[in-house]
């Protein structure tokens, strides 16, 4: 029997199931291995006797907690995709306005009928599993962890910075270019694609366990940001944890 799999998107963009369905000929080959009985944007089934649950977007509604609960009930595992599940991402800067404030300028009159809370990751609400981080995921490391997970096996997810793959790419280094960036302290396993293409690396992908971010707000101020603009660099990737 193939294992079931559920997928559910909460606040966010849907950009990291895209990834998933664009995945094209490998997607068939990791669909080979699953069944798929929940899944808005692809398909119109919706079973809820999956075994594996991979989640999209954030927490930012009460209803959402309850949902998430639900789901988490039903799951044996849980996978989140992308920075807004992981991280809370874009969804975070939010949580830095007030609540009135952003309701009347979404929904503006129709405000009132409306309701939200500060957005977080989805593990602040229930225990996850695995994650796949970025904005949006890297379609080789989705495919990578989740094959992982169905033939049982731990997936290995990179914990060493962004600068280690941008150097391995003999990049020149963009504070040698007179700009910032947030390499130093991010989780690699994207391929430094940002800095490869002369962009500076925003933090899409959460900080490494043990960032010195001390010596990186010193290094931002050293190259021109001011004490607000250091704070504001780190609130895609830590905008929960800085809230
Ligand atoms: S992580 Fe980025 S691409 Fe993925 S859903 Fe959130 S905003 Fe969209
Ligand atoms: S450009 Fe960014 S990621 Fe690349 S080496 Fe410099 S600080 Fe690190
Ligand atoms: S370089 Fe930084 S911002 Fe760009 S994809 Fe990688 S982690 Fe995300």
């Amino acid at each position: 029997m193939k294992p079931k799999v559920a997928f559910f998107d909460f606040t966010g963009c849907e950009g990291c199931q895209l990834q998933v369905i664009s995945l094209g000929d490998e997607l068939l080959q990791v669909l080979g291995l699953i069944e798929v009985v929940n899944f808005r944007e692809a398909i119109s089934d919706k079973r809820d006797d999956y075994e594996l649950a991979i989640i999209d977007g954030a927490i930012s509604t009460e209803e959402d907690i309850k949902r998430i609960k639900a789901i988490r009930k039903q799951a044996k595992v849980l996978i989140t995709i992308g920075a807004c599940s992981s991280l809370g991402g874009v969804n975070c800067i939010r949580n830095f306005h007030p609540k009135e404030f952003l309701l009347k300028a979404v929904y503006g009159e129709q405000a009132q009928h409306f309701d939200t809370i500060p957005a977080r990751p989805i593990w602040a609400e229930v225990p996850v599993e695995y994650q796949v981080r970025g904005c949006p995921i890297n379609q080789g490391e989705f495919l990578k962890v989740i094959t992982a997970v169905l033939t049982g096996r731990q997936p290995v997810i990179p914990n060493y910075p962004v600068c280690m793959e941008c150097r391995s790419k003999e990049n020149v280094c963009l504070f040698d270019k007179g700009m910032t960036c947030l390499g130093p302290v991010t989780r690699a396993g994207c391929g430094a694609i940002c800095p490869s293409y002369g962009n500076f690396c925003w933090g899409c992908r959460g900080l490494v366990d043990d960032p010195n971010e001390t010596s990186e707000k010193e290094l931002l101020k050293k190259h021109g940001l001011t004490p607000e603009q250091v704070i504001k660099a780190f609130r895609f990737g830590c905008g929960f944890l800085e809230g």
